[in-house]
């Protein structure tokens, strides 16, 4: 092992992976994605860190009582009827709570769904934890980045907010936090949970219109009190591609850098951005990923890689593949290794994809014009001494 290995902290254990398996949405992911990357032979570059399970007040420091009692009730439930063969196991008020904290649609009920949410916070704080003790400089961990939960609600997939978490841990050690997503979808509730802070910038970049999920992050939502001008949202219209998204990209996270100067960074990677999700409508490929990340990078700041969405698993394995080498700057054969899961690859077996022939909505001037609006606000974040930072 070299010493640049012992910079990366790569969060794994083969329980994590086989507990963040059963996620309804994304089910076997976990597992895909780690045994594409090992395929490659890209762990021995690696330092793996083993996550521990996070308790229950770790879970409390943004989720609710209520709301975490209630994952716990439904676990034993689910785990109980399993057991006893019962299949009506919740009384018609309990399935209305259930559905009024919104378990149960977009986020179906699942009998590990109590341990998952401690696997994934524990996950993230595991990467937060690498980077407070200095034990590593970028700390990834795929399986976290689920930005939608609400303090007593899941949505969108997501059943708890792992990032949050992470943030309010990072900011035990570090005193400005910049966080970075990527994921088609809006931060919504990352944004939310630190709007009236100038302690963490958040800064998401992701498609925005035609009543696409979750409906929020106009760019003009730029955060309240002391965290006027912490927010920042840059919203796209379909097929936004390579050159174009990571144009964007780089302009704002120079700005933000410049101005901000954050201790440690915090980047979500969904992959749901990439040509031909199933969820998405933008048209990139791993190369807009990587590039983003090796930009950030690039500052040499303490930095926690996260996951998030991805709903065509093949291409999310592809990606987040190519965001590890980025990251280890390595290169890969275009020709996947042989191995467990390799016939989902076919029918090329190739680790590359191209973009589709979907149409760019979003015109150059509408770019212009976006980059221009942020940047002068991003300029109001400039110059503030630690005194003035909000509590
Ligand atoms: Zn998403």
């Amino acid at each position: 092992m070299t010493s640049a290995a012992l910079e990366i902290a790569y969060i794994h254990s083969e329980k994590y992976v086989s507990i963040c398996d059963k996620h309804p949405k994304v089910k076997g992911r976990a597992s895909m994605v780690h045994d594409l990357i090992e395929s490659y032979d890209l762990l021995s570059l690696m330092k793996i860190v083993a996550p521990f399970e996070a308790s229950c007040n770790d879970l409390l420091t943004y989720h609710t009582e209520k709301y975490i009692q209630t994952l716990e009730f439904v676990e034993k439930r689910l785990v109980n009827s399993i057991e006893s063969h019962e299949e009506d196991c919740f009384n018609e008020d309990e399935i209305n709570y259930i559905n009024e904290i919104g378990l149960g649609y977009d986020c179906s009920l699942f009998s590990n769904i109590y341990l998952y949410a401690k696997a994934i916070v524990g996950g993230t704080l595991s990467a937060a934890n690498c980077l407070i003790d200095s034990q590593a400089v970028v700390s990834i961990n795929l399986n976290g980045g689920w930005h939608h939960a609400r303090t007593d609600e899941a949505s969108g997939f997501c059943y708890v907010n792992d990032i949050v978490i992470g943030i309010l841990k990072l900011l035990t050690k570090f005193k400005k936090v910049l966080y970075i997503d990527l994921d088609v979808h809006h931060g919504d509730y990352v944004e939310e949970a630190f709007l009236y802070t100038n302690k963490v910038v958040t800064f998401s970049i992701h498609k925005f219109g035609d009543g696409f999920f979750p409906g929020t992050g106009m760019k003009n939502s730029i955060g309240k009190g002391k965290g006027k001008y912490y927010t920042i949202n840059a919203p796209l219209k379909d097929g936004v591609d390579n050159k174009m998204f990571t144009y964007v990209f780089k302009n704002i996270f120079t700005e933000v850098f410049h101005c901000f100067s954050p201790e440690v960074i915090v980047v979500q990677c969904g992959a749901d951005c990439l040509t031909g999700d199933p969820l998405g409508s933008f048209n990139l490929t791993s190369e807009a990923l990587v590039d983003c990340v090796k930009f950030v990078l690039k500052e040499k700041v303490p930095t926690m890689i996260l996951g998030g969405g991805g709903y065509n698993l093949s291409n999310t394995a592809r990606c987040w593949t190519q965001v590890i080498a980025g990251i280890l700057n390595t290169t890969l054969n275009n020709d996947i290794p042989e191995h467990d899961k390799w016939e989902c690859y076919g029918p090329d077996f190739a680790l590359s994809f191209n973009p589709n022939h979907k149409k760019n909505e979003n015109s150059l001037e509408y770019i212009e014009d976006l980059l221009s609006f942020l940047k002068g606000n991003i300029k109001f974040m400039r110059g503030f001494s630690k005194n003035e930072i909000s509590i």
